[in-house]
């Protein structure tokens, strides 16, 4: 029988589950504080729980499916790692050090099948969704990272905009998301919990009826359909008016504010003819609204995208700001490490694999 991760669970599932197999809710509640808290991966350290609970899950589960293929740690303290999943394809996961605390991206897929044109992750098509146990595991890797330090350190901010589209995994996303908000485990709240999205507004529409409470970004990145259908092909399907109408919604029904992602690109959505045309088309949820201005990270196959001058993002941002819209500019964390979405995962494909790109499933060893 193949045993399942247990990290996949939430707390209901496993208390579900351990029932099943005759055991008391509050065993689940150890089993829950010996993984998130005391964070052992070893069942039989778990030593409040009993010997027939330990067989159940020994029998059943299995903590550890990752196994880290490569750390990168920049100047910054950002730490990119590439993990290897149990049937070989690569995902990567980044630790990054701010201000207010810890934050942690995640991937979501392998691979996404989105393919906007600048994005290194859209490079390669998906081959996989990753489980919700997959993605939680992320989170305990780099949380087992900071607890070898032993300067009690703490994930205290997930953003889920590693690679991959998280709302065409939306099931997994949202187990995930249930798992490391829990009070009784990890504990990390719904407010420093951010989903990017490229804009599948019914899953918007299906993420605000849910009572998830975490903060939402969305992948703007043009103030037309004609420019936004050009760097991202999802346009076609997904207007911005229909776009526009899901972000409504999801501002109605949440009240919570929204981040309006807007990547720089030279020449191409950087003129002030697109400051104006965006403040145009958000003056209306303006009160409620972020744009954050994102510097594009080069990535070598897209060259006919570049970095917007310095001068160009700071005319961009005050054309915005004179207009009344709120905004601000990413600030960039490991640069010199390839950090930007998908770019470590794809260097590391392609040298292992000559250029054949588009390989979803590949075994680097
Ligand atoms: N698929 C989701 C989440 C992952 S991408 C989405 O698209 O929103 C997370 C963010 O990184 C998105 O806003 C995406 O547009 C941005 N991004 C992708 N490639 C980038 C690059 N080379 N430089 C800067 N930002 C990038
Ligand atoms: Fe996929 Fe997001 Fe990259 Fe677009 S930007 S290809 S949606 S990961």
């Amino acid at each position: 029988m193949n045993k399942q991760s247990i990290y996949g669970l939430t707390f209901d599932q496993l208390a579900a589950s351990l029932a099943e197999h005759g055991h008391k809710k509050s065993r689940a509640l150890q089993v829950w504080d010996g993984l998130y808290r005391k964070r052992v991966t070893d069942f039989a350290a778990m030593t409040e729980v009993k010997q027939d609970c330990l067989n159940t899950l020994e029998a059943h589960f299995v903590t550890e499916t990752l196994t880290e293929h490569l750390k990168q740690e920049s100047a910054d303290g950002t730490i990119k790692f590439l993990f290897k999943l149990h049937d070989g394809n690569l995902i990567e996961t980044v630790l990054m050090r701010h201000k207010y605390g810890l934050s942690v991206c995640v991937t979501t897929q392998v691979g996404c099948n989105i393919g906007c044109s600048f994005c290194a992750s859209g490079l390669l098509a998906k081959s996989r969704d990753l489980t919700s146990a997959e993605i939680v595991e992320q989170i305990m890797k780099v949380q087992f990272h900071l607890d070898k330090k032993g300067e009690n350190e703490h994930v205290s901010h997930i953003v889920v905009m590693g690679i991959g589209e998280p709302f065409d995994n939306f099931k997994n996303m949202v187990d995930f998301i249930r798992v490391v908000k829990d009070q009784k485990g990890l504990d990390i709240a719904a407010r420093h919990i951010t989903v990017s999205t490229s804009g599948l507004a019914d899953k918007i529409i299906e993420f605000a009826d849910s009572d998830l409470k975490v903060n939402l970004a969305i992948s703007l990145h043009a103030p037309t359909n004609e420019l936004r259908t050009r760097i991202m092909k999802i346009n076609k399907a997904i207007p911005i008016e229909k776009l526009m109408k899901a972000i409504e919604y999801y501002l109605d029904k949440t009240n919570r504010r929204i981040t309006l992602e807007y990547i720089l690109l030279k020449d191409v959505n950087d003129g002030k003819e697109h400051a104006l045309q965006l403040a145009e088309l958000i003056q209306h949820i303006r009160q409620l609204a972020n744009v954050n201005l994102i510097p594009y990270n080069p990535v070598d196959e897209h060259s006919q995208y570049q970095r917007s001058e310095r001068e160009s993002v700071r005319a961009f941002y005050d054309t915005l700001k004179k207009q009344g819209i709120s905004c601000s500019v990413r600030l960039e964390h490991g640069t010199d490490i390839d950090a930007a979405c998908g770019q470590l995962r794809s260097k590391q494909i392609k040298q292992s694999s000559g250029d054949n790109l588009g390989q979803g499933q590949v075994v680097v060893g």
